[in-house]
């Protein structure tokens, strides 16, 4: 097929996936134009390089296709576009999808875990010898992953991007949770949850739902899924997959030792079950599962030990941004030194509170420091940092033997930092200082 034959697509956006997106459409057949809101000189050249051409959303009534990028948000002039000028808008993992229907695919949502459970699925599948990739915000574009010769494609996908699919049909879907999040991009919670229930829409009978017993939101959604329906839970919960005395324990019976894990905080054990039950309804076995997850270390930035001294251990948890997941960590402690704020997304923090019983103290930082200051008046201490380094001195000055300070802000970073890699490095490096200091 030659460039242009079937017809215009806009790709809005020109970052990694936007890119491998362009690419795509290109060999595919499409003249594509970019539309890129901080195109330098360079951005036209590159555009260029890849075949396409830079352009404008006036582009967007002429096209056949529009896809934006994933950090393209709702209030982008480029949907109210296309809707007027009646032109289909999909996301990457639609174009992805339409690519290679015949490959399979095990996608993963929810609001906390999607990375972790990511990693440890394509793990256990490749401890049993399966050709697999990983594929979303962890690793390649999706568009490049499945362009490659992998079995299976492990794809993290977010709400946003499952709004804007249409035939995607995962062979297995994994909803590991619902917390609010992203109220910023999604009008109500309830649009927020109806995107993600787009991840198992278009499943057949024979296609699997993996889901959490323990999440209401999601147990009513999958009611209305078309797949055979897993779940995963604690000890107790009556899941497929839960706690069985000393075991991770599936439908045949226990698979692991819970010691045997490189870390048990109890949301690791959730998204190490979570993992064997998509894992296994996409092939693997029992002792591939129990590899994959001996072998799969923690990601960077999720409750990852720094170091410790005088008996305080440092933790960076810097990728927890919402009031859940700081709540999944602070679980893991019986003592805590919390550091948190940033830029609130929009969300609630009070909740953070629930948990205030583990706390020595709160270090607020960031824009919302009063909105941390205010969740906890009356049941935590808490003190105002003006910069990391000065929340890591006090989170030091106030910690005792045996507690944890913990990096879990509860809010993006974007206020100080580019990303919360950066924030979750700057507080390493603080950290690192102090250690070597005493
Ligand atoms: P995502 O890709 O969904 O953002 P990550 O795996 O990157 O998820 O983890 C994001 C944050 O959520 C980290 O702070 C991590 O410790 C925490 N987390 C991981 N799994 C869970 C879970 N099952 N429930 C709550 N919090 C979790």
């Amino acid at each position: 097929m030659t460039a242009g034959e079937r017809g215009t697509a806009v790709v809005v956006g020109f970052g990694v996936t936007g890119r491998a997106t362009v690419s795509h459409l290109v060999a595919a057949g499409w003249r594509v134009v970019v539309v890129e809101d901080a195109a330098t000189t360079s951005t036209t050249v590159a555009v260029a390089g890849l075949g396409a051409v830079l352009g404008t959303l006036a582009d967007v009534a002429g096209a056949g296709l529009v896809v934006p990028s994933p950090g393209v948000g709702p209030s982008h002039p480029v949907y109210a576009k296309a809707r007027d000028a009646g032109v289909t808008v999909v996301s990457e993992v639609e174009v992805a999808w339409r690519a290679a229907p015949a490959k399979r695919y095990v996608a993963v949502t929810g609001t906390n875990g999607k990375s972790t459970v990511t990693t440890l699925i394509a793990a256990m599948l490749a401890a049993g010898g399966t050709g697999v990739v990983a594929a979303g915000n962890i690793g390649l574009p999706l568009v490049t992953a499945v362009a490659g010769d992998a079995e299976v494609v492990v794809a993290e996908v977010s709400s946003f991007q499952l709004e804007y699919t249409d035939r995607f049909r995962p062979d297995v879907a994994v909803w590991l949770n619902f917390a609010p999040d992203h109220l910023d991009w999604h009008r109500s919670m309830d649009d927020y949850a109806a995107a993600k229930a787009r991840i198992w829409a278009n499943q057949r009978p024979a296609d699997v739902a993996v889901v959490n017993a323990e999440d209401p939101v999601v147990m009513a959604a999958v009611a209305g899924a078309p797949g055979r329906v897993v779940t995963f839970g604690p000890a107790g919960s009556g899941a497929d997959w839960h706690v069985d005395g000393d075991d991770l324990s599936g439908p045949s019976g226990p698979v692991m030792a819970v010691a045997d894990l490189p870390r048990s905080l109890p949301h690791d054990v959730a998204n190490v079950l979570a993992a064997m039950a998509a894992a296994t309804a996409a092939g693997a076995s029992p002792a591939a599962c129990a590899t994959g997850a001996t072998h799969a270390e923690g990601l960077p930035h999720r409750v990852q030990l720094v170091g410790e001294a005088g008996g305080v251990r440092y933790y960076d948890d810097s990728k927890a941004t919402t009031p859940a997941s700081v709540q999944a960590a602070l679980r893991a402690f019986d003592s805590v030194v919390l550091i948190a704020g940033g830029r609130n997304k929009g969300l609630d923090l009070r909740p953070l509170a629930d948990e205030a019983g583990r706390l020595r103290a709160v270090v607020a930082i960031g824009e919302a420091a009063p909105e941390v200051e205010a969740a906890f008046a009356g049941s935590a201490p808490v003190s105002v940092a003006t910069s990391m380094a000065d929340a890591v001195r006090r989170a030091a000055a106030a910690a005792m033997p045996g507690d944890a300070v913990l990096l879990s802000p509860a809010c993006a970073s974007f206020d100080w930092y580019r990303s919360y890699a950066e924030r979750g490095d700057d507080f390493t490096r603080h950290v690192r200082a102090l250690l070597e200091a005493t």
